[in-house]
């Protein structure tokens, strides 16, 4: 007999210490065949039956659902002749004593020397604890992740109108005040567009509700396809929307509410109608608040309405000067 045929040489000693260790060794001599080296620890006595010549259980994964799981990978890992000093090692899991007490086990299938053998062992308590505070903490961490994004979706809807998907009121004062508080002094150019649709009362009167739903939606697309990515356009309430454009000049503003104005009154709406807008806009004056700034935009757009409708009106802030740009009815 050869040392190769039996893994039992001088290493009694060994065996001895990793037993106290509650190692068992299980050496593997064929595909799916392993023997038991040395004395094997008291926990594998209890978990697998000896066999009838007395020796020690050789299949233990017979009576471990999670061991025979990973003996599907060891064997894969011994056919893939992996170098010596290798290893692969399985999770923690848990089986049942007789005594109803609960015992955490590990395996490892690993080669040394001539040797390809499969480990399992008895989990000690402080690490059995430590992997359950590690799952405990890996599962709040999930907990977690799922509120922040549960809050991040609360968030997002808080900011938007579900109708039109822009900005809502509430998020609009945000931007706003959050664009004034970053100006720069020397270079303010901060412009503020108030549109309203024309006669929208009386297209759901005479078209329903359902319809004028629609046409706000439609706007709303129009809104966020025309505009620059840094603008904000915005739902400010029924039928109005506002945009805040930032980098924009008086008469940028102006061109950029013309440009609206058009898009609007030149779209199919899918009714027997033209749809338009009255458009009033202006730019930041420094040192005033939002309500000054947002109350002269108003302005504009009342002028606008006052001009015949489907028209875009400006206010400049330092002579109060309105000046327009003719939409068909102005
Ligand atoms: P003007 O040209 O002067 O703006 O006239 P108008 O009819 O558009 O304005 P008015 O303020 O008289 O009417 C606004 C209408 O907008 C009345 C209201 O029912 C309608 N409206 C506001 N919010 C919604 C909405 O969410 N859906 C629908 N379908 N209609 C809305
Ligand atoms: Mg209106
Ligand atoms: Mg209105």
């Amino acid at each position: 007999m050869n040392s190769s045929d039996q893994f039992n040489p001088m290493q009694n000693l060994g065996f001895d210490i990793l037993m106290t260790m509650e190692v068992a060794i299980l050496k593997r001599h064929s595909s799916r065949g392993y023997q038991v080296c040395g004395m094997a620890p008291y926990f594998y006595t209890q978990l697998f039956p000896q066999l009838d010549d007395g020796s020690h259980c050789d299949s233990p994964w017979q009576y471990s659902p999670m061991l025979e799981f990973f003996l599907d990978e060891a064997e894969d890992f011994f056919e893939a002749a992996p170098e010596i000093g290798s290893y692969i090692s399985s999770g923690i899991w848990v089986e049942e004593l007789d005594s109803g007490e609960e015992l955490p086990l590990s395996a490892t299938a690993r080669v040394l020397a001539d040797a390809q053998l499969l480990l399992v062992q008895a989990v000690r308590e402080e690490y059995a604890e430590r992997v359950r505070i590690l799952r405990k903490a890996r599962v709040e961490l999930l907990e977690r992740r799922k509120i922040t994004s549960a809050l991040n979706s609360f968030k997002k809807k808080a900011l938007y109108d579900s109708l039109t998907k822009l900005y809502n009121r509430g998020a609009f004062l945000d931007i706003l005040q959050n664009q004034i508080a970053n100006l720069r002094t020397y270079a303010p150019n901060l412009a503020l567009l108030m549109l309203d649709i024309d006669d929208f009362k009386k297209i759901n009167d005479d078209l329903g509700h359902l319809t004028g739903d629609s046409i706000l939606t439609q706007i709303g697309e129009l809104l966020r396809r025309s505009l620059r990515k840094n603008d904000a356009p915005v739902r400010y309430g029924g039928e109005e929307f506002a945009v805040i454009a930032p980098n924009t000049s008086l008469p940028q503003s102006l061109l950029v509410g013309e440009k609206l104005r058009r898009i609007v009154a030149e779209h199919d709406f899918g009714i027997d109608r033209q749809v338009t807008i009255s458009v009033g806009c202006t730019i930041y004056r420094p040192g005033e608040d939002s309500r000054e700034f947002i109350s002269r935009a108003d302005a504009a757009l009342y002028e606008a309405k006052h001009n015949g409708k489907n028209v875009v009106c400006q206010r400049d802030p330092w002579t109060v000067h309105v000046s327009s740009t003719p939409g068909t009815r102005a």
